[in-house]
């Protein structure tokens, strides 16, 4: 059964498109449960009916005919009860429904099992027979869930390529259909999709036309050959080592690379028009899907080999390939997995919109992405990525959507919403110069939260008043290798003098979970729960001393320095943090530099750390709470997971009960308590972290002015009332609902998303 499945998922990974895709299905499955008919029913978001897309045993003149209402007949009652039914005698039940269309009255036995892929209903997959007799038995019905349930993402991945080409179910115009995904940095951007991805991965080359035959063609035959240079080149160097037979496998390799195999296949198919990568891309995959699902053995095997090959020839190919990529003047960067490089790597001014399959909306490339105020979307799973490039994108970062190829209306609906913003902003702008206070006269600090030195041009143009948390990895995550003391200490005086004196709260390395330094790998299987940030660091004395060494010169003459540790789980690393941290502060002194012991604080993200508040606080300056990994980790959802992302909830009232409480404890033992999560950063979140009595809220530069602007609108007591209220409440979505409407009856609707009752209109048909 799992070999059939296997290959059956094989054969339908494979298939070109999404019609080839549901033949394969539908033969397959007839065949492997020895049935008569098998049919698969798509449910099409446009009409919101069930449309017979392809059959084995039915009339096939049918197929793309006969539709029935969404809870129409057995096909509607299985979609509308999202599980299996299974009758003996179908037409005696009182939902059967007939179609002459079909042929179908010869059939009795009927199993029908929904196709659902997160939680919604894509279609229903069918098999019939013609005798009463047959009853499908316990273990089809299971064969078939777990078709099915297999099926289902590659199903909702080819509807996906369809609508990116502007065409419905039924291969007729269908326009302005909605990616879904998860807001990843608010704002909307219109702009021409760049894909890029990593190097030498053939499964991430996008699909592109090219109209210089020639020239691929000839890049092409320059990799082959420096291929079979290479591969004569290590044959030649282990031929010593090597037994006959092992050495067998190079001229296997130089065979499959001779003009007659794989080359000319791959010619052949530039010939047709296709770019080099591309094609490269085609042949491999066939010859791979071909070598897999072979019984013998050794030939499945040399699917890795094919593999092998092709992502040596891609790599040929690609040398040199990036260093030409021409950006558009307004680029939607898009990728499998955004990483900080990649968005480096787009001139200035020109990155105005990122689309990630990967991620959610607190991975760390999206924080980079709110702070550099570029309208991101992450979380795109069922997206084909390879078919954006080049197209015209429309990225709707406050919902958590893309459109592709938008028609005149949409793109003008987004214009209005992109310069409404604009306007905003530029509306903000005199607030710069002015107090954060409540109209009854409380003053909260606003911090920013900064990486890169962009970030520090920015926030000093939105009136920060010091930096809340500059995460010390972001210069370590752009370079090939540690940076030394010496550029350490030039990153770090940047950020102290951009804000002198105003203080500059410099995190130590919080490198692990989803931070990785390509030069420090760290596989773990629970990265999250691993070795992060001052465990890490801890571990290695000499990344941690070298560190704050190059701190402490830093700061010296400007005195604003302040150093918090990440990820602390027990007073233990407080202590042996604090250690080294002394230690270092009298050596750089005994070198003759003039500096001052700076304040050290503690980050409260780890849920161990919100009942010793007390304890954390008497050994140290001040705390601040990093509430995306607080969430992360009360909650227990992966904050990159965009699986689990609706269950990432800031507004959980177990967060806010942990969040009142962290702030009631630090100030009983009279420390300061201030919060550097994205939740600070929200205007919403802002008010009632305020209330709460959060000191300091630290977010990014894009945020600041917003939130300003709504606390220097209402009064302290206001916003108490509104905390009172929501703790009242159970439900993480009531909370933020009656947040929002708060905001919105205080007339900050439009902070919230502009324009957006409007733009319902157009998320109807959302495909994801
Ligand atoms: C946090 O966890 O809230 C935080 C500010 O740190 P980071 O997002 O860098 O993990
Ligand atoms: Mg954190």
């Amino acid at each position: 059964m799992l070999s059939i499945l296997r290959s059956l998922v094989q054969e339908v990974n494979s298939a070109r498109d999404l019609q080839e895709a549901l033949d394969i299905i539908v033969s397959r499955v007839q065949k492997a449960m020895n049935t008569e008919v098998c049919s698969v029913y798509l449910l099409d978001p446009a009409t919101n009916r069930y449309i017979l897309m392809a059959t084995e045993g039915l009339y096939r003149k049918a197929v793309g005919q006969v539709s029935l209402g969404y809870s129409e007949g057995l096909v509607g009652l299985v979609g509308s009860r999202e599980e299996p039914i299974n009758l003996e005698d179908a037409p005696s039940h009182p939902r059967y429904r007939y179609f002459p269309e079909t042929g179908e009255e010869r059939f009795r036995s009927f199993l029908g099992v929904p196709i659902i892929h997160h939680r919604r209903v894509l279609g229903v997959l069918v098999v019939q027979q013609r005798e009463s007799s047959r009853c499908f038995d316990e273990g089809e019905e299971a064969f078939l869930v777990t078709v099915s349930a297999q099926l289902a993402g590659v199903i909702a991945h080819s509807e996906a390529t369809g609508a990116i080409s502007g065409l419905s179910l039924t291969g007729e115009e269908a326009r302005d259909v909605s990616f879904n995904g998860v807001p990843g940095a608010p704002g909307v951007a219109i702009g021409t999709g760049v894909v890029v991805y990593p190097a030498a991965d053939l499964d991430v080359v996008p699909e592109k036309p090219t109209e210089d035959i020639e020239g691929e063609l000839k890049l092409f035959k320059a990799a082959v050959k420096a291929v079979r240079e290479d591969i004569e080149r290590v044959a030649k160097r282990l031929a010593s080592q090597l037994r006959p037979e092992e050495q067998a496998l190079f001229d296997v390799y130089l065979r499959m690379l001779g003009d007659e195999a794989l080359p000319g296949e791959v010619a052949n198919k530039i010939a047709d028009g296709t770019w080099a990568q591309g094609a490269l891309k085609q042949v491999v995959q066939q010859y791979v899907r071909h070598f897999e699902m072979m019984d013998d053995h050794y030939l499945q095997e040399r699917a890795v080999d094919i593999r092998d090959l092709g992502r040596r020839l891609l790599s040929h190919l690609q040398e040199g390939e990036q260093k030409h990529l021409v950006y558009p003047e307004r680029t939607v960067l898009v990728s499998e997995e955004l990483t900080p490089a990649m968005l480096g790597e787009v001139p200035k001014g020109q990155l105005v919109g990122l689309v990630s399959v990967k991620g959610s909306s607190n991975s760390h490339v999206a924080i980079l992405a709110r702070a550099m105020g570029v309208p991101t979307v992450m979380g795109l799973v069922d997206i084909p990525v390879n078919q954006l490039d080049g197209k015209e994108l429309v990225v709707d970062g406050f919902e958590g959507q893309i459109f592709a190829s938008p028609s005149q209306d949409l793109r003008a609906f987004y214009q209005a919403i992109c310069d409404e913003e604009d306007e905003l902003i530029r509306g903000l702008e005199a607030l710069r110069d002015k107090p954060c206070e409540t109209t009854d006269g409380h003053r909260v600090s606003l911090l920013v939260n900064t990486g890169l030195m962009t970030d520090v041009v920015r926030s000093l143009s939105h009136g920060a008043e010091g930096i809340g948390l500059y995460r010390t990895e972001v210069p370590f995550m752009i370079k090939d290798r540690f940076p030394s003391e010496q550029e350490q200490r030039e990153y770090y005086r940047e950020q102290l003098e951009a804000f002198a004196p105003n203080p500059v709260t410099m995190r130590t390395l919080d490198i692990g979970g989803d931070k990785a330094l390509t030069y420090f790998p760290i596989n773990e299987e629970n990265p999250f729960l691993g070795w992060r940030g001052i465990r890490v660091t801890l571990d290695h004395p000499e990344i941690f001393l070298v560190q704050v060494r190059a701190m402490l010169k830093a700061s010296e003459g400007l005195n604003n320095l302040q150093i918090m540790l990440p990820m602390i789980s027990n007073i233990s690393e407080v202590e042996e943090s604090l250690h080294l941290i002394y230690r270092v502060y009298h050596e750089v002194r005994e070198e003759g530099y003039d500096i001052h012991m700076p304040k050290v604080g503690v980050m409260v993200e780890i849920p161990a750390a919100v009942y010793q508040i007390r304890e954390l606080a008497d050994r140290v300056d001040f705390l601040s709470v990093g509430s995306n990994d607080l969430t992360q980790y009360l909650l227990a959802v992966d904050r990159n997971n965009p699986r689990v992302a609706q269950l990432y909830h800031s507004y959980h009232p177990a967060v806010l009960q942990a969040l009142v409480r962290i702030a009631q404890d630090a100030h009983a033992v009279g420390k300061p308590v201030g919060i550097c999560g994205e939740l600070a950063g929200d205007p919403g979140g802002a008010l009632l972290l305020m209330a709460m009595g959060y000191d300091s809220l630290s977010m990014n530069a894009a945020s600041l002015p917003k939130v300003k602007s709504v606390i220097r609108s209402i009064s302290r007591e206001w916003a108490i009332q509104l905390l009172e209220d929501v703790l009242l409440l159970d439900s993480p979505h009531v909370i933020k609902s009656c947040v929002d409407l708060a905001l919105r009856n205080a007339g900050f609707g439009r902070y919230l998303r502009p324009g957006r009752s409007s733009s319902m209109a157009f998320s109807e048909q959302a495909v994801s």
